[in-house]
């Protein structure tokens, strides 16, 4: 069913997962409002669209990844947007695999529903939209081995559930509209804050002379183990290939990280949910980006935030 494929947000991680699918011999046309990708793209004979409307005019699937939750609605409902006039003829499915919050996905996934399809009710009787945000970086955006968090209806998932395995290696399906983005800013709000224990607790041990290679043998073997310990270590020195020993450069963006945390804290506020770490979290990677740490990877808020090292 989904062998044209409409890819809208060619950015790090756009790039890449379109790619992908062309390389797995899908029909892949693609919309960015940067020109000079759009340009790389035209260059090698993959069809450039101005709009995202004309991406939907011939697409039978479209795939976004774009940076925030506004790009996305301004993308889908936006003039030129792809459901902008409520009356579809194609396609029959979205994939925004953008982290955003649930919200804004349930939202979608409502406006999308809503669309008249003027044919093709043949799949299923109104268009879907499902969120599938990603987990892995770059990296993994380029290799192909990014884990899906679908949210949406089952049967709409597994029947894309081959082109999600042509950008990644797992999916997981989490349930009912918005529970893909749910599961998205729930991992990087448990990541933050193992991130700043780690971090903390770093430098309270070397501030009372332990050397942290020990502490880190310590913690890797003892109940304090996390993935920001033994795997993302944020301590310079104490692993190879991290970005901690390339001084925080690549990774993940501390920027991203203090979006997903705002996502986090506002999706907490309207629950009426207290999370009074989500908020000290995000305050900590918002006054990284004011202080211009912002494109460095997040794990540097152990020099910048508990050494006050410029560099
Ligand atoms: P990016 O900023 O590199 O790319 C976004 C792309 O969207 C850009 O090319 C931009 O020109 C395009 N864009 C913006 N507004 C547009 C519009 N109105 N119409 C068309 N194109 C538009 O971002 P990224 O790093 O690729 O991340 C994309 C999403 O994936 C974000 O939500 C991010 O949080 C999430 N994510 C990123 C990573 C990572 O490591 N970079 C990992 C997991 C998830």
């Amino acid at each position: 069913h989904f062998e044209n494929v409409g890819f809208i947000g060619l950015g790090n991680m756009g790039s890449r997962m379109a790619n992908n699918l062309i390389m797995a011999g899908y029909k892949v046309a693609v919309h960015d409002i940067n020109h000079e990708v759009m340009r790389m793209f035209a260059e090698r004979g993959v069809p450039t669209k101005e709009t995202p409307f004309e991406i939907a005019e011939t697409s039978d699937v479209v795939i976004t990844m774009l940076p925030s939750s506004s790009h996305v609605l301004d993308v889908y409902t936006g003039p030129n947007g792809l459901i902008h006039d409520g009356n579809l003829l194609r396609p029959m499915l979205f994939i925004d695999s953008s982290t955003i919050d649930p919200q804004t996905s349930r939202r979608l996934s409502v406006a999308v529903s809503n669309c008249g399809l003027k044919q093709r009710k043949d799949i299923w009787e109104t268009p879907i939209i499902l969120d599938a945000p990603v987990s892995g970086g770059v990296l993994a955006a380029e290799t192909g081995t990014l884990t899906f968090m679908v949210g949406g209806s089952e049967e709409a998932y597994l029947a894309a559930k081959s082109l999600f395995l042509s950008m990644g290696k797992n999916t997981i399906y989490c349930g009912g509209a918005g529970n893909g983005s749910a599961a998205k800013i729930c991992n990087n709000l448990a990541m933050a804050v193992s991130m700043l224990g780690v971090s903390e607790a770093f430098a309270l041990g070397q501030s009372l002379g332990i050397a942290a290679g020990t502490l880190a043998k310590i913690f890797n073997s003892s109940s304090a183990r996390c993935w920001s310990s033994d795997s993302y270590n944020p301590v310079p020195g104490v692993m190879e290939g991290v970005p901690s020993s390339r001084n925080y450069v690549g990774g993940f963006a501390t920027k991203l990280m203090a979006k997903d945390l705002n996502l986090a804290a506002e999706s907490a506020k309207e629950t009426g949910l207290t999370c009074p770490l989500t908020s000290q979290a995000k305050e900590i990677f918002v006054e990284l980006c004011k202080e211009g740490h912002e494109a460095k990877d997040f794990s540097c808020v152990f020099r910048h935030y508990y050494s006050g090292k410029d560099e």
